[in-house]
């Protein structure tokens, strides 16, 4: 076991190398003016570029949970995309009406953010996005994660006298405390953890608006956004049993606001019956979160969250480090299936980041 979990951490350590080498390789690729060049060998790959808040300070429900990127820096990728390639919505790229060098502009969980800042740049620019939203937030809720991260970072004495009721979460600072319920707690485990935190929170009822709502979500669609669906209550749905992931998975009370016929999967976490459920809803693509090339469905497509401040970084993400980590992800599984019984420790499971 401990042979095992020393030449993960090897792999990891020599994967983080090998990242940032590669990192350092696209940025000087692109500043010798070779990035359309290196954007042209692989016309017909569809990048598909994943954001999550949008706002110049994210305040404490956002803040520390790495999924901001300020308009600022937005705007610079806009700048990038519409220079170098074709900017398509996903429905166009799941009908196949898309020409070389396509990409996808997608927001998860909906943030007010992206109507006030990011729809902007996007229609400055003529360029289509799509919005993953989520069922309860639309209609007014906070989503926990985003209610564990105020709660955390505004209270954090009295949330520390809860979490000690829970062995997995002592000891564990605030990121650690959301991974492990995000991998860990059911969502019967997490609506009693919320109420009790919500117990605590005098300023509950007076939190400010995070999440467009119905009419927001209306206002985008007339400057050409559209909409798909992110569950109903944002649960890693592979902590969800049967009852819960249909709940989670049909979108019936947000239908009418939906108008792109696709699914992102919170944090990027599947399983193979939320596949089959998926699948039998008609959805024409799911989207992950980075590398998912070994996944069990033909409707998965693997997303890129970029927070690259450059151009030239966001070149170096997009064109050499993902497509050349894929790669290598693909050859260790095909070797890993070869020679696991001898080598075990190569083949680790899948995984995604947790957003
Ligand atoms: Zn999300």
């Amino acid at each position: 076991m401990g042979k095992k979990i020393r030449m993960r951490a090897l792999i990891k350590s020599i994967g983080g190398i090998l990242r940032t080498n590669l990192r350092c390789l696209g940025a000087g690729l692109y500043h010798l003016g070779l990035a359309h060049f290196v954007i042209g060998l692989s016309p017909n790959r569809v990048r598909t570029l994943l954001y999550h808040s949008t706002d110049s300070a994210p305040d404490a429900h956002i803040a520390g949970m790495n999924i901001n990127v300020p308009p600022e820096t937005l705007a610079v990728h806009l700048d990038y995309v519409k220079k170098h390639y074709s900017v398509v919505s996903i429905d166009d790229v799941t009908h196949g009406l898309y020409g070389p060098k396509p990409l996808v502009i997608t927001f998860d969980d909906g943030y007010k953010s992206v109507e006030t800042q990011a729809v902007p740049l996007l229609e400055a620019r003529d360029l289509p996005a799509t919005v993953y939203l989520i069922g309860t937030a639309v209609i007014g809720n906070m989503v926990w994660v985003n209610e564990l991260n105020y709660a955390l970072v505004t209270h954090t004495q009295k949330i520390e006298r809860i979490l000690s009721d829970y062995p997995s979460l002592a000891g564990l600072d605030r990121s650690g405390v959301i991974q492990t319920v995000q991998d860990t707690f059911s969502p019967s485990d997490i609506e009693l953890l919320m109420y009790r935190i919500e117990n605590e929170l005098p300023e509950k009822a007076n939190c400010p608006m995070l999440f467009s709502d119905a009419d927001g979500v209306q206002r985008m669609r007339q400057r050409g956004i559209s909409f798909g669906f992110h569950t109903r209550d944002h649960y890693n749905l592979r902590n969800c049993g049967p009852a819960m992931l249909e709940r989670q998975l049909n979108p019936r009370f947000i239908q009418s606001l939906l108008n792109s016929n696709t699914f992102a999967y919170p944090f990027g976490y599947f399983t193979d019956i939320a596949i089959h459920s998926l699948e039998s809803y008609g959805y024409e693509a799911l989207m992950t979160v980075s590398d998912n090339t070994a996944s069990a469905s033909l409707l998965h497509r693997d997303r890129s969250e970029v927070r690259a401040t450059s151009a030239a970084m966001m070149f170096a993400q997009l064109e050499i480090e993902e497509p050349a980590m894929a790669l290598l992800h693909s050859v260790k599984r095909w070797v890993a299936r070869r020679i696991q019984p001898a080598f075990p420790a190569l083949l680790s499971p899948e995984t995604s980041k947790p957003r």
